[in-house]
């Protein structure tokens, strides 16, 4: 398939960029990566008349250590952060996250920013981005607003941004001491989107019980889901099969109504999710034993 005729242009600011999008506001699409949009338009399910590429726009392409977190531009390139050794140090879960997006020719193109953006349901990075409540920088005609991950994901490939703003950075927080962390994930083929996914974070007090838990499932819903009640259940107690397999069943509660598709029934992605969470706070606890 080809895309639709649309026309093209390369703003050199970001108020530039904000001031076409109030002036075409429905009629046009940002383009960064190009990953997501451009299947997109060549599929006709979406047909903008101008593509704004924020390729020129200046300093939104940075890895930044800042605020007890990594800050990154939104056209941050997905495969500069994964090769950036400052990443690899202070965040090896985004770095593990981003090593499941696609592949490397697609995380050449792709960016922080578009991902986040694009708001897919079954994304690593917008899972991420939940479960560490990350915050995202986004401009627009009335200026900068910081909006939390847990506000930013609406549905569907929707967010809270307005159709006239840009979002510039997200802020990724650091993981801190004794904190272990895990992706579960099963895919159809490496590189395919998850037909479900579970991302963990636990983190031990010093005498080896859970002080914090942290549980997102993604692939199974309309935006990726946290666990509020299994990640409460598990705080104060002492990392063990029979939790886990208790803080798993009561997880996949959120899930009420998993997504039911070609790939996977519902039925399936729930029991594949429980399997998945329990195996990720296994893997969490366990790598947070041996970290300081
Ligand atoms: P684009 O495609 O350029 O834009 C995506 C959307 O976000 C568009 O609606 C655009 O208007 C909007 N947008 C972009 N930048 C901004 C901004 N700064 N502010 C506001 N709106 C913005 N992703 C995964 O997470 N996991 C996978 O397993 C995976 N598998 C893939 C397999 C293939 C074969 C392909 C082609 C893609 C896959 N992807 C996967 C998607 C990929 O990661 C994309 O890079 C990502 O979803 C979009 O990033 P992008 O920079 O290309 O954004």
């Amino acid at each position: 398939m080809k895309p639709p005729t649309f026309d093209y242009i390369a703003p050199k600011s970001i108020d530039d960029a904000v001031s076409l999008l109030e002036q075409h506001e429905f009629d046009a699409k940002l383009l960064s990566g190009g990953q997501s949009l451009m299947p997109l338009l060549n599929m006709r399910l979406a047909r903008p008349e101008l593509l704004i590429d924020l390729a020129h726009v200046p300093d939104l392409d940075y890895v930044r250590e800042e605020r007890a977190g990594l800050a990154v531009g939104a056209m941050t390139r997905q495969r500069t952060v994964e090769l950036s050794s400052l990443v690899r140090e202070r965040h090896p879960l985004l770095y593990d996250a981003l090593t499941y997006v696609a592949h490397p020719q697609n995380r050449n193109q792709g960016t922080v920013g578009g991902s986040v953006a694009h708001a897919d349901p079954a994304a690593e990075l917008p899972a991420l981005a939940t479960l560490l409540d990350a915050e995202m920088t986004v401009v627009g005609p009335t200026g900068v607003r910081k909006i939390a991950a847990a506000d930013f994901f609406l549905t569907y490939l929707t967010t809270s941004l307005e159709m006239t703003e840009v979002l510039t950075e997200v802020h990724w927080p650091l993981l801190g001491a004794r904190t272990g962390y895990s992706i579960q994930e099963l895919t159809r083929r490496h590189g395919d989107f998850a037909l479900a996914g579970v991302m963990s974070t636990v983190t031990l007090d010093g005498s080896g019980k859970i002080d914090r838990a942290r549980m997102a499932i993604f692939g199974v819903a309309d935006r990726a889901l946290r666990c509020p009640d299994a990640e409460a259940m598990v705080v104060g107690e002492v990392p063990s099969e029979s939790l886990f397999e208790a803080a798993a069943e009561r997880a996949v509660e959120v899930m009420d109504e998993p997504l039911s598709d070609v790939h996977a029934t519902a039925e399936y992605r729930r029991s594949l999710a429980g399997v998945l969470t329990r195996r990720a706070l296994a893997e969490a606890a366990d790598k947070a034993a041996t970290r300081s």
